[in-house]
This record gives structure tokens, C-alpha cells and sequence, in this order.
């Protein structure tokens, strides 16, 4: 990647390095998937990255917003997405942000668990409300994707169980400050093999013949994400694949007439605007390996730790054409802080740049102060 030297040579390392440009040809991509059709509708998932430059362009884009928290919800709000366009899921909704999403007026509470479905209808009276809600189903489909980032399946903690779907719709449809809207599913993250949403597709058909059996209808349906992104080359496929997406639910998912269809990206929008930068502190010679010592950690980028995610790594500074193999490593007092084992890179020194690419969703979000380390900076290009 390419990234002007005058930009950056006073700024504090590691820092995230945001390229709007990017953003907005991600974003352009994403909406013409849907092209014009009004009964689609995409959602942000604001916890890949909440940086408010970032959610003001998403915003603009004419997206909604897809909240896990009262902070994301009052995050998305600030930053200019329509209540109405705010959906909000998780599995352990606080009484505080539930009152917080009633008084917003959002558009839908996604619905993990029957207790949960009680405490909306009893905050919502308190406050002579009607709030929708949807059910969120865990489908039992398995992502195939990391374990860590596997949702769907039964043994996981989302959702409700497809068995309990019904005893639930019924007892949502007794309620007076609830309105059963639909269905909601996520069946995990980093998915590149579209074919992966087929059996969630024929789930979905399923249950909604089901419930439709039993004299109940759903007005929208929502798939989530999950849709993955390029992290290997991220040069060569530096947008990921909206249409082919969207295609696989045109498909196999049989809407009903008047039924809107929402999709809630995360990964796939943010993920190749974003860089984190370090500096080299120390190249460390050892005796069969040679360390690349750099001034971030996985304080700073968690995702090779916590998920073992590779990013590609680049040396922004050194055009030697002289090569070296490197582990590349943080400076934490974990074993666990290695970036990736046996990276070839132009040969480094102390002072040098080092950029991992495809780091705009869930990098600078999940950074903490372990170790009481700052939190790292960001730049907005
Ligand atoms: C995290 C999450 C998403 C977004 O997932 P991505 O893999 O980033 O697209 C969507 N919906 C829900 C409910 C989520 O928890």
C-alpha cells in the first residue's frame, strides 16, 4: 500500500490509518447490490468499527445501523443514522439500554431469549410504548468459519432454538407494548463461501412455513452478516463480493409478498479501509529466528492473537530488495502477542513502518490498555 509520508511522519505509533476513498467505493458497491429494490435494506454493524468519521460516510450511504449496545445504539444516533433504520441485537440487553433504544424510537429489537422478551414489554408499558420486535433464531447451520466467530449453532449462546420459535410468537402476540415483526439470524463472520447461506436460506423457508401454518406472518426478515473479506491479497480483491451475496438470497430465500429482507454488514464494509501502522523497535537476531520487535501489540490488534486472523503485513519504508524472514511480535508480556510466525519481508530496521492491511473492522474497536498501554491513534485520509 501507498500511504504519504506527510502525512504521517509526526504521528504517535501504532496508529489506524482510515482511507475514505475506500469506504465510499465499498459502500457504492454494497448499495448497487441491492439495486433499487425497495424491499432490501442493509444495516452497518457498528461494532466492526465505530470511528465517527467512518459512521457519518456509512450513514450518508444511506445505510441503517446494527447495535449490540446502548453505546453503539447512541453512537449511531449521533452520527446521523435514522432511528428507524437502527436495529439492536445480543444476547444480554441491560434494562438501561432498552429504555435507552424505547426512547430512541428504533426500528427493531432482535429478541435472544423469552426473559429478555419480558423485560421489553414490561419497560415498554412503564413508558405506554410499542416497540417491534423480531425473534432471533439460531438456525443450528455452521458457519465453517472460525470457532470463535461461529453464532449458529445450537450449542451456542444466541438465539432461540427453532423449537421454541412458536411458544414464543404467541406469547409475543398476547403482549400489548410488543409487535412481532419477523425473524433475525446470524449465523456467524468471515464467510467467503456464499454457498454457506444456502442451508440458512432453506431453514428460513422452513420456519416460515411453519409459522405461517400456525396463522402467523412475518413482515421482514432478517439474514445478518457475515459476508468475508480478501485478507490474504487484499490489492487483487480489494472489494468483496455484494452482488454474488445478495444473489444467494435472491435465490433460495423465498420471500413473501410485501416482506423486506435486511442484511447487517460489518467485516465486509470496513475491513480493507483500514490499516494499523507500527514502528520497528528492535530487529532481534535469535538463533534460528530473527524477531521483528514492533512498538503495537495485541493491545493494539487482537485479531491473530484472539482468532489466530492473519493480515498481510507490509515494511512501508524499506525498498531492499534483499529479503529476511521474520516473526513478527509485540512488545506485551504474553506469549500469545505474535502477529504471524515466518513473514518475508524487504529487510527491516529499527524505525521502520510496518503496515497490516485489511485491519478496519474489529481492529481499532477492540483495542485495550493492557499492560497500561495507550490506546493506539488514528488517522482519516
Ligand atoms: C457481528 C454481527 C454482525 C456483523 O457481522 P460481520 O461478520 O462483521 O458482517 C451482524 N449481525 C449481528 C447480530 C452481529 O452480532
Amino acid at each position: 500500500m501507498f500511504i504519504d509520508n506527510t502525512l504521517i511522519k509526526d504521528i504517535r505509533t501504532p496508529f489506524y490509518y482510515y482511507d475514505t476513498k475506500t469506504l465510499r467505493t465499498t459502500l457504492r458497491a454494497a448499495t448497487a447490490a441491492l439495486a433499487d429494490e425497495q424491499h432490501l435494506h442493509l444495516h452497518y454493524a457498528v461494532k466492526a468499527n465505530a470511528r465517527k468519521e467512518l459512521l457519518g460516510i456509512i450513514a450518508k450511504a444511506g445505510l441503517g445501523a446494527d447495535c449490540v449496545s446502548g453505546g453503539e445504539i447512541q453512537a449511531a444516533i449521533d452520527a446521523g443514522f435514522a432511528p428507524e433504520d437502527i436495529v439492536f441485537a445480543g444476547v444480554g440487553k441491560a434494562d438501561w439500554e432498552i429504555a435507552l433504544a424505547t426512547d430512541a424510537g428504533i426500528g427493531c429489537f432482535n429478541v435472544e431469549s423469552i426473559p429478555e422478551l419480558e423485560v421489553i414489554e414490561a419497560i415498554a408499558a412503564e413508558k405506554d410504548k410499542r416497540v417491534d420486535i423480531a425473534f432471533r433464531v439460531n438456525p443450528n447451520i455452521d458457519a465453517h468459519t472460525l470457532a470463535k466467530i461461529t453464532t449458529g449453532l445450537s450449542e451456542n449462546k444466541f438465539g432461540i432454538a427453532a423449537e421454541e420459535l412458536l411458544p414464543a410468537v404467541k406469547k409475543a402476540a398476547e403482549m400489548q407494548h410488543v409487535r412481532f415483526t419477523g425473524l433475525h439470524f446470524h449465523i456467524g463472520s468471515s464467510i467467503l463461501d456464499l454457498a454457506t447461506f444456502i442451508p440458512l436460506c432453506e431453514r428460513i423457508n422452513e420456519l416460515q412455513d411453519r409459522l405461517e401454518a400456525e396463522g402467523f406472518s412475518c413482515m421482514s426478515i432478517n439474514v445478518g452478516g457475515g459476508l468475508g473479506t480478501h485478507y490474504e491479497d487484499p490489492d487483487v480483491h480489494p472489494i468483496p463480493d455484494f452482488i454474488g451475496y445478495v444473489d444467494i438470497f435472491r435465490k433460495y430465500l423465498r420471500l413473501r409478498p410485501g416482506q423486506q429482507l435486511h442484511f447487517e454488514l460489518g467485516r465486509s464494509i470496513v475491513a480493507q479501509c483500514g490499516s494499523m501502522i507500527a514502528k520497528v523497535l528492535y530487529v532481534k537476531r535469535g538463533k534460528q529466528k530473527n524477531f521483528l520487535v514492533l512498538d503495537a501489540g495485541f493491545t493494539d490488534l487482537i485479531r491473530p492473537a484472539f482468532y489466530n486472523a492473519h493480515h498481510l503485513i507490509e515494511n512501508l519504508s524499506s525498498k531492499d530488495t534483499e529479503t529476511e524472514t521474520y516473526d513478527v511480535v509485540g512488545p506485551i508480556c504474553e506469549s500469545s502477542d505474535v502477529f504471524q510466525q515466518n513473514v518475508v519481508l524487504p529487510r527491516c530496521k529499527r524505525g521502520d513502518l510496518i503496515a497490516f492491511r485489511t485491519a478496519g473492522a474489529y481492529g481499532e474497536i477492540m483495542a485495550s490498555r493492557y499492560n497500561l498501554r495507550e490506546l493506539p491513534g488514528s488517522l482519516v485520509v
